[in-house]
């Protein structure tokens, strides 16, 4: 079981509140606004690595996932969430 696995193993087995604390506190260290694919397009919306795919960037721009501090908290591994899907879509797994 690799890092991301054992965390989310931990976080599904968290009362709803305390899961839902976690998420607002990955999207404040959400770096995605610092983007050059996220730059100017218009969205507001954050931590698409968690929470899904963004419904309005289309273009690959270059991906700054990999200076964020949740990769290394969360034991994330891919890139480009915002248009490839979350780290569980990427690695095929259901949650
Ligand atoms: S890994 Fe990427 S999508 Fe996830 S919180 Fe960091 S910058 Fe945002
Ligand atoms: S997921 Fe990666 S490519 Fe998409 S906005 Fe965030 S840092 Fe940029």
């Amino acid at each position: 079981m690799d890092k991301w696995e054992e965390m989310m193993k931990k976080i599904m087995a968290m009362p709803a509140e305390e899961r839902m604390k976690r998420i607002e506190l990955s999207k404040s260290m959400c770096i995605c606004r610092s983007c050059p694919s996220y730059r100017g397009t218009g969205e507001t919306e954050l931590l698409f690595c968690g929470t899904g795919k963004s419904t309005i960037i289309s273009k690959e721009m270059g991906c700054s996932c990999g200076l964020c501090p949740v990769v290394a908290h969360m034991g994330l591994t891919r890139l480009y969430y915002c248009t490839r899907d979350t780290e569980a879509e990427q690695r095929g797994v259901k949650i």
